[in-house]
């Protein structure tokens, strides 16, 4: 019988016949009553020098030798090939040694799946596929080749390739589970990878183990005909590609979350949540967005109610992201949570709070959370370059645009900012500065720059701003100001100059000012659109008046 021309149900078949799968491919496996894990065993027909795949365990070996035998006789058995030493395999090996009476006979092996296989207890002799380049070469051009697959389950498990017809002898991998034993192969993927998931997540150790061992296959063999796999079903070539790409989706190697607990369906959770919360640190670069994901995250798992990301950040101490913050709290978070420290410096900490009625915390949770903050360091790293970066670029703005002996804004920063009208400008100039330096020294004439500064500073309102424009010329911007405003202004900064006792800094212990007051808006050619250089030139112009007419005085323009 062909199974290509065979409904995929083998209900009504004779449970004794071997059923081909491809040329000179068979299946010999046994259906066991009542059982999910159902095993398959297969034989190629090679004339005198057949190989019997994965042959299986003292309950199913007679029934498959009575179908090897309706093929060929037993005495052209060549070689057995072990996939891995599991007893569903190898169990079958002490009485194929008694019932193959070929002398020649060898277990076709790895050398470590082979250190276990002696010790059924067997007479056959090994042909270890390390040491025949990964291959057993078969009749003509034909070749049965191997790929290791590491560690899905076994560390020396391999799988073959069947040059002759693209058939992939996949051992435990595509493995699933069979809630119905008459149906052999199935071409629903659907269906497929629903029988194929509990089985992986109980039986492979890791996600990106089981990817890299099918990438290898795949890479290997790019032209697979059909999967005939241990267990579970066999998939014909037109789904192969898919049923590849869909195993890769499925998460295994959970119970290595598990301390006592062993509910798949909630380790599922956790490790999915472990997942995402690895690609939130992938994908969010800050505190905010990064809280905002572990919070949806967190909550998916039904335990934990909120979360918060709290650093210890040089220079600033304990700042908190929590819900709905959109800056750090500086504080910690809350003293009665749930604290997972980040290992290493500066301190870094995620808390949580468990749900409602969660007062016991759930403990896997917590373990997975806490293997996860060992590796939040690159995350935070990268999060407190930037931190560094910004304060970097906002000290050299800083210096940029200030002036370094008064701390006031320099004339960069009035380029950088021009105010919206209507405003008023107030140019200062100090009166005869040349003489304070000329009998007191550069280093009194920098204090009276200075005390004038912090006078000018105190004589303004919150939105009004001071400007160093160079040496000792001051400029008053004052947003919204008309010009009976500036002028009052102006004259109250005149005359507490003039009072500024500056004894020992200046001739006399006094300086003087010159202002000149410019309003937006207000010029001769001026529309409500003048631009501030035209205000600025007009208010130096009142400056210059005021000096031609004897300093010591306030001129509008
Ligand atoms: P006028 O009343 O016409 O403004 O006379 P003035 O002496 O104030 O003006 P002038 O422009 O002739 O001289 C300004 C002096 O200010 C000359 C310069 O050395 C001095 N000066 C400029 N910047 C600084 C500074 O940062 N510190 C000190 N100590 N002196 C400065
Ligand atoms: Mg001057
Ligand atoms: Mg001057």
């Amino acid at each position: 019988m062909v199974l290509s021309e065979l409904p995929i149900s083998l209900q009504g078949f004779d449970p004794e016949a071997p059923i081909q799968i491809a040329p000179q491919i068979w299946w010999v496996g046994m259906r066991l009553p009542d059982d999910r894990f159902q095993c398959h065993a297969y034989y190629l027909d090679n004339g005198s020098r057949g190989v019997l795949i994965d042959p299986g365990s003292p309950l199913t070996i007679e029934a498959t030798l009575r179908k090897v035998a309706r093929i060929r006789d037993l005495e052209a058995i060549r070689y057995i090939v072990c996939h891995h030493c599991d007893p569903d395999i190898a169990a079958s090996l002490p009485l194929l040694s008694e019932r193959l009476k070929r002398p020649d006979v060898e277990v076709v092996t790895e050398w470590r799946a082979q250190a276990l296989l002696r010790h059924y207890g067997h007479r056959f002799s090994y042909y270890r596929v390390e040491e025949h380049g990964w291959c057993l070469p078969l009749a003509g051009e034909r070749r049965l080749e191997f790929q290791l697959t590491p560690y899905l389950h076994f560390p020396g498990a391999f799988v073959s390739f069947d040059t002759g017809t693209g058939t992939l002898f996949s051992s435990d991998l595509f493995g699933g589970f069979v809630p119905d034993a008459a149906v052999l192969e199935s071409s629903d993927v659907d269906y497929l990878i629903d029988n194929a998931r509990p089985f992986h997540q109980h039986y492979m150790p890791s996600r990106e183990l089981l990817t890299a061992g099918l990438n290898r296959i795949q890479l290997h063999w790019p032209r697979i005909q059909r999967i005939a796999p241990q267990h579970g079903h066999i998939v014909p070539g037109p789904v192969v590609a898919e049923v590849f790409q869909r195993l890769t989706e499925i998460d295994c190697g959970v119970f290595c979350l598990a301390d006592a607990d062993l509910d798949l369906k909630r380790l599922l959770r956790i490790s999915q949540a472990r997942g995402r919360i690895t690609e939130a640190l992938i994908s969010q670069d800050s505190p905010t967005a990064l809280v905002a994901s572990l919070r949806t995250i967190l909550a998916s798992t039904g335990t934990v109610a909120d979360c918060e990301l709290a650093i210890d950040l040089p220079g600033s101490g304990w700042c908190s992201w929590g819900e709905g913050q959109r800056a750090a709290e500086r504080r910690l978070p809350p003293a009665d949570w749930v604290r997972v420290a980040l290992p290493g410096e500066p301190a870094a900490l995620l808390a949580l709070r468990w749900s409602e009625g969660q007062d016991e915390g759930d403990p896997e949770l917590l373990a997975m959370l806490r293997e996860v903050a060992t590796t939040m360091r690159p995350w935070l790293q990268h999060y407190l370059h930037g931190v560094r970066q910004q304060r970097n670029t906002a000290a050299l703005r800083e210096a940029a645009y200030s002036d370094a002996l008064t701390g006031l804004a320099n004339r960069r920063a009035l380029e950088q900012q021009v105010p919206s009208t209507p405003y008023a400008l107030i140019s200062i100039d100090i009166d005869h500065f040349k003489a304070v330096n000329d009998s007191y020294g550069h280093g009194a004439g920098d204090l009276v720059l200075q005390r004038l500064a912090s006078l000018l500073s105190r004589s303004v309102r919150p939105q009004d701003a001071v400007y160093r424009l160079g040496g000792e010329e001051f400029l008053l911007v004052l947003p919204a100001a008309d010009q009976p405003s500036a002028l009052t202004v102006a004259e109250r900064i005149r005359t507490s100059t003039a009072r500024l006792d500056l004894e020992g800094l200046a001739p006399e212990g006094h300086i003087s000012l010159s202002l000149g007051i410019a309003q937006a808006g207000t010029g001769a050619a001026a529309s409500g659109t003048e631009d501030f250089a035209t205000v600025l030139e007009r208010a130096d112009g009142a400056l210059y008046r005021s000096k031609r007419e004897g300093r010591d005085r306030i001129s509008c323009a």
